[in-house]
């Protein structure tokens, strides 16, 4: 558990993980602060949400700061993750009451049950064990606890290995803000204690953010133990440009698309699968701004692109390409390591075209600025290309065309279709993807209402 600079490869500072003795006595906590804080009123918790977000709105910087030490994300976007998250907050801190309010079944079904009154009641799960990325390792968490806090649960975050101070800032906040003590904490554990934490009967259900195997660890532990789960995993979301497209916007949007979080992100667009109408402009203008892109230190406000968080995951993304290219893919720009930059764990922005379903990057999810190119004749082949995934988190299309439109909506095998944009989530839109990608959704009320017990309370 450590601060590695990615930037420079350095450790900045280690931690002790928690001992099992620590561990349990966070549990009991959690299960104490759980009993008082499922009373109280929604007016309460949206008042100590609405401190957090003030304070975490006040320490930007220093957070930004944090964020971008750890994993190696340009201090804008950190900044704008942490704005992302002040946001997010105040939103649940709004309409969390809204969401959760009675609901009232049609009366003629009242009345065929034989009741007098029907009513549904959201009320809380319990203690929720949150894992959670390194990639948004602000934004993750909050998009959980947020909505968690306000239904009445209480939160446990296991976060990544390589953000502890991230983690346990967050743990602070919410205590400065006047959550219980036990509310919201962080266990510095490592992935493999996991399974004991989640086994604990004092633990109600999980949330997971990550990889696959991750993903798949905890839904069978969770299984195992009949508890709910939400899991977000990896995506290789596809960028459809068709011939009505802007296809400057398209390029430009589509670039950003692709880098943010140096092109660490479950929703960034991957695979872009152009119309052969349009192929050719597109691809030229694409390249060049994939190109132009500045890589470097993410401290200094003049580059776009940061270091990747970790070497072993540069060394999966130079797997990755090295196996397109052994399989025949052209590079058309990048391709390995920016010359004079020799400390951190930085990689080139990349363009591949020619790629193959022989090629492990067809069908995995290539987690660094590399994007994949892929011309097709018809939005018939477009949607059949975007569909031929293991994931299916979001998707993008650019086009004028209403009827394309309808298709893509009917046809697109993923939890979100962004028409002329790129996908960013919102507190008030549901999140989440279908297949590989995970399943349950985040954000809005259908995530708040993931870790709460839909109650129906009958009357005779
Ligand atoms: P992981 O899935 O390994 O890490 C995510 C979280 O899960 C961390 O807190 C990690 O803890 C924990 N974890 C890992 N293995 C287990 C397990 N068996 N049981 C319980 N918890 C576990 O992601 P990586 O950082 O290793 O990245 C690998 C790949 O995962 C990426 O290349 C990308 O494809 C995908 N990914 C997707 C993300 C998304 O936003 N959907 C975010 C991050 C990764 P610890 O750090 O201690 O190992």
């Amino acid at each position: 558990m450590a601060t590695v600079n990615p930037a420079t490869g350095e450790t900045v500072k280690t931690f002790a993980p928690f001992s099992a003795e620590e561990v349990a006595e966070r549990l009991s906590a959690a299960v104490d602060a759980y009993h008082e804080h499922r009373t109280t009123s929604f007016t309460h918790r949206k008042k100590l949400l609405l401190t957090a977000a003030r304070l975490l709105e006040e320490e930007q910087e220093d957070v930004a700061r944090t964020i971008t030490l750890e994993m190696g994300k340009t201090l804008a976007a950190s900044r704008a993750e942490t704005a992302k998250c002040v946001k997010a907050m105040r939103w649940y801190a709004e309409h969390a009451e809204g969401l959760l309010a009675d609901e009232h079944p049609a009366e003629a079904d009242v009345a065929d049950s034989g009741a007098v009154s029907v009513l549904v009641r959201y009320r809380p799960l319990g203690p929720v064990l949150a894992v959670m990325p390194w990639n948004f390792p602000l934004w993750q968490v909050v998009r959980f606890a947020a909505p968690a806090l306000m239904a009445g649960n209480v939160g446990l975050l296991k976060h990544a290995s390589n953000v502890p101070q991230t983690a346990l800032y967050i743990e602070e906040l919410f205590r400065r803000a006047g959550f219980p003590e036990g509310c919201f904490q962080t266990l510095l554990i490592g992935s493999s204690e996991v399974d004991a934490v989640l086994r604990d009967e004092r633990i109600a259900a999980a949330t997971l953010t990550g990889s696959e195997p991750a993903g798949r660890a905890v839904a069978s532990t969770a299984g195992d133990t009949v508890k709910k789960t939400v899991l977000e995993l990896g995506g290789s979301d596809p960028y459809l440009v068709l011939p009505s497209a802007d296809l400057e916007r398209a390029a430009r949007v589509g670039v950003t698309a692709r880098v943010q979080s140096n092109g660490q992100s479950c929703i960034a667009a991957k695979r872009f699968i152009v119309h052969a109408e349009v192929y050719e402009p597109f691809v030229r203008d694409f390249v060049a701004r994939m190109s132009a892109l500045t890589v470097g230190d993410p401290t200094d406000e003049g580059t776009d692109v940061g270091p990747l968080s970790s070497e072993q995951g540069r060394r999966s993304l130079e797997e990755l390409v090295d196996d397109a290219r052994a399989h025949g893919a052209a590079v058309l720009c990048g391709g390995g390591r920016p010359r004079g930059l020799t400390d951190g764990w930085y990689y080139e922005p990349t363009v591949l075209a020619g790629v193959t379903p022989d090629m492990r990057i067809h069908h995995e999810e290539a987690f660094g600025p590399v994007a994949t190119l892929y011309p097709v004749a018809d939005l018939d082949e477009a949607i059949r290309t975007a569909n031929d995934t293991p994931f299916g988190l979001s998707s993008n299309v650019w086009t004028e065309d209403a009827e394309e439109r309808r298709r893509c909506v009917r046809d697109l095998e993923a939890g979100g279709v962004y028409f002329n944009g790129m996908t960013a989530s919102h507190p008030g839109f549901p999140f989440g993807g279908v297949k590989r990608s995970g399943y349950g959704r985040e954000l809005a009320g259908h995530g708040i209402r993931e870790f709460c017990n839909a109650t129906t309370v009958w009357q005779g």
